[in-house]
């Protein structure tokens, strides 16, 4: 996929290989879940309408624990230098 070379030359030029962790609790079974993100491969530019203006960068993510079913959806935006701008969680979870 071409947009995922472009953003992880980009990526690479910036030194960041640089993992993103985030924390989040399962709200069904209150399980903690550990995210990995690699911004290289998930993230993209925002294309939509509720991007903030400074976004440079759009992270949405399916989270699943390993304890039940529950599916826990992420939506965070960062601006160009992967500092995160605002970050959405579904009601299924919650960021600790
Ligand atoms: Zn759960």
């Amino acid at each position: 996929m071409k947009l995922k070379k472009i953003l992880s030359a980009i990526f690479k030029k910036t030194g960041g290989s640089k993992t993103l962790i985030y924390r989040i609790k399962c709200k069904k079974c209150g399980e903690i879940i550990t995210v990995r993100i690699n911004p290289g491969t998930d993230m993209r530019s925002p294309y939509d309408d509720d991007a903030p203006e400074n976004a440079a960068y759009i992270l949405t993510k399916e989270i699943l624990g390993g304890k039940c079913q529950n599916i826990i959806n992420i939506k965070c935006y960062y601006d160009a230098s992967l500092k995160e701008i605002s970050r959405d969680i579904s009601e299924t979870g919650t960021f600790i």
